[in-house]
Parts: C-alpha cells; sequence; structure tokens
C-alpha cells in the first residue's frame, strides 16, 4: 500500500522532470551550424550571436547591440510572476561576449524577452537607447538619463557611425492563445516599469523590423515572426536575420503571408534564423532547444519551424545559416556561398 502511494506521488515528479530535461533537437539546428573560419580583423563587419534575438554588429569602431537580454528568468520566476534584470548575470555575459561599450542598444519590441534588462545594459556600455516610447520607459523606471535615450523616427534612416539603420514598424508573432494576445499585442507600456514587474508589464511597443546597411552590405533584422503587408519599402538585403519562432502554430496562410510581405520583400540570399533557443536558460549553460514540456503545452516545435523555411526558400537559391553562440563572425563569411 505504502509503495504504491509512493510511486503514485514520485511518477508526476518524475515525469515532470523527465519532460523539462527531453530537448528536442532538430537536425537543421546541426545541419546548418557554421563554425568561424578565422576571426574578424579589428577594422572588419562582423555579427555574433548572444541568443533569443541578442545580435551584435560591430566594423571595430561602431557597435551595435539588438536587445541586450542576458537575464533569462527560468521557469520558477516565470511562473512566480514577478521578475528583475540579473545583475550578476548580465555582468558575466557582456565579459563573455568581450562587450566593453556599446553605441547603440536597439530591442526589437518591449516584451521581458528582448528588452527587461536595457537599463542596466545601456547602463554599464554607455548605449543609447533606441526604441518605442514602450522601450523608453523601461529605460525611465531604470533611471537612465534622458539623454541616453531615443525614439528613433519610422521609416526614415538614421546614421550609427557607419551603419544606416531604418526602423519599420512591423507586427509581432501573434500567439495562438487569445487571452496572450490580448494581454500582450498592440499595447504600450505606459509608464516607467520599476521591477521587480509581471511579465504582462511588458506590453509589446512596435515590433521593429530593422533594415540596416553598412557600406555595401545590407541585412536585416525581424525580430518577431510577424507581418504588416506592404509595410517594408525596396530593400535588397545580403542577409536576413529571421525570427522563426511560433511559425509551426500558424495556418498556411499566416505562414505564406510572413514569407511574401518579410522575407520575400528584402530578397536575402541567407537566413539566419533567430529567436530560437529556450529563453529560460541561462546563456553560460549554452544554446538550448525548448523542451518536450514546452511542446505539449504550447504546441512548439522547431523542426517544424525550419522545415516550412526551407519548403518556401531553398528552391529560390537561399541558404540557412545558424550561428553559434559568443563566437564572431565575419558579415562577408556569412554572404559567402563558399
Ligand atoms: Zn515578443
Amino acid at each position: 500500500m505504502k509503495k504504491a502511494l509512493l510511486f503514485l506521488i514520485l511518477f508526476p515528479i518524475l515525469l515532470f522532470f523527465i519532460l523539462i530535461t527531453i530537448r528536442p533537437t532538430p537536425q537543421q539546428l546541426t545541419e546548418y551550424l557554421i563554425a568561424p573560419k578565422s576571426k574578424p580583423a579589428s577594422n572588419e563587419l562582423s555579427v555574433q550571436f548572444l541568443g533569443n534575438t541578442n545580435l551584435l554588429f560591430s566594423d571595430g569602431t561602431t557597435h551595435l547591440l539588438t536587445d541586450g537580454f542576458f537575464s533569462r528568468p527560468g521557469a520558477p520566476e516565470l511562473l512566480s510572476g514577478e521578475i528583475s534584470p540579473n545583475r550578476q548575470m548580465i555582468i558575466a555575459d557582456l565579459k563573455r561576449a568581450n562587450i566593453t561599450k556599446l553605441d547603440a542598444l536597439i530591442p526589437v519590441h518591449s516584451h521581458f524577452d528582448h528588452a527587461m534588462d536595457v537599463g542596466l545594459v545601456a547602463e554599464m556600455t554607455g548605449a543609447k537607447l533606441l526604441g518605442s516610447s514602450s522601450t523608453i520607459n523601461i529605460g525611465k523606471g531604470y533611471g537612465l538619463p534622458a539623454e541616453q535615450m531615443q525614439i528613433p523616427p519610422l521609416n526614415t534612416p538614421i546614421a550609427i557611425g557607419k551603419f544606416k539603420l531604418t526602423f519599420i514598424a512591423s507586427r509581432h508573432w501573434q500567439y495562438p492563445d487569445e487571452a496572450q494576445r490580448a494581454r500582450l499585442l498592440d499595447q504600450d507600456i505606459e509608464a516607467p516599469i520599476v521591477t521587480p514587474a509581471s511579465i504582462y508589464d511588458y506590453k509589446e511597443g512596435i515590433s521593429y523590423t530593422l533594415l540596416i546597411q553598412h557600406d555595401s552590405t545590407k541585412f536585416v533584422v525581424q525580430g518577431s515572426a510577424g507581418y504588416k503587408k506592404e509595410a517594408i519599402p525596396t530593400f535588397d538585403a545580403d542577409i536576413l536575420f529571421l525570427s522563426i519562432a511560433g511559425l509551426e502554430s500558424m495556418d498556411d496562410a499566416y505562414n505564406q503571408d510572413y514569407q511574401t510581405h518579410v522575407i520575400d520583400a528584402v530578397h536575402p540570399e541567407v537566413l539566419v534564423p533567430i529567436h530560437w533557443d529556450d529563453f529560460t536558460v541561462p546563456l553560460s549553460k549554452g544554446l538550448k532547444t525548448t523542451s518536450v514540456l514546452f511542446k505539449w503545452l504550447y504546441g512548439g516545435d522547431l523542426g517544424k519551424a525550419f522545415e516550412i523555411v526551407e519548403a518556401n526558400n531553398l528552391s529560390k537559391n537561399r541558404t540557412i545559416k545558424v550561428l553559434p553562440l559568443w563566437k564572431p563572425i565575419k558579415m562577408s563569411e556569412l554572404i559567402s556561398t563558399e
């Protein structure tokens, strides 16, 4: 009798443990993973992937970072309802990425998994925070001085060193769950956020498509798998850093529109998937895919997301390249077909 009771108690715990530990890894992640052939020279345009949609672009003189999200609160913190930036983790990750100074910090939108850490990261690196009024309210809540923050104009290029950036208002991926959509999308953060805060305080603000040009190299960052029809002006990108999370939960019409109004709209030669790793795992543990539990609860299926991107792009002579964590990669190497 006692044994049966013990089994009844232990079995769900064991099952939960198994479900959060098993992380299906689609073969595409290894197939498309690239390794840097050589280190970028000090004045060479490079990109460094730092998990989720953190991308560091540098030409040796000017350094731009999207998001700067390193705290990556785990499931227990997320479930507790209150989250805060993790200073130690931010310091450790900036150090590991060799980041001491940034010219601009650019969250792709204002959800916590992109913009929660902007105050600390901007303060530690001297970066100017560029983002929507929602993002600025995160900076304000932290206490960043007004002169260190700016709302960029839409559709008009701004120059930061040799980088020319155009901010386009796009749309966020549409959560299949209506309640999530109602709480997190198409809303602004109306007042400064002081942490600890709820993940639901971090409203979307504007979801951007970033068009970036550096000399003759053109690239695009799409930080969420959403689209606005006809939003992107003529742009002939070499590389598209493409958010692929959640495509597997969308219907064919949605994915076809994402293809037409984001991917095909910028004519990339190379697609670099972003927003595919489990952002509740610290970066110090490496990039991990989401667990079986996540798959069960939310229908997450990275392999399927890859298949959708492959089906719509490989026949158009586009290559897919997965970036390793931490390692700076020459942009010229990323574009090269060798
Ligand atoms: Zn988001």
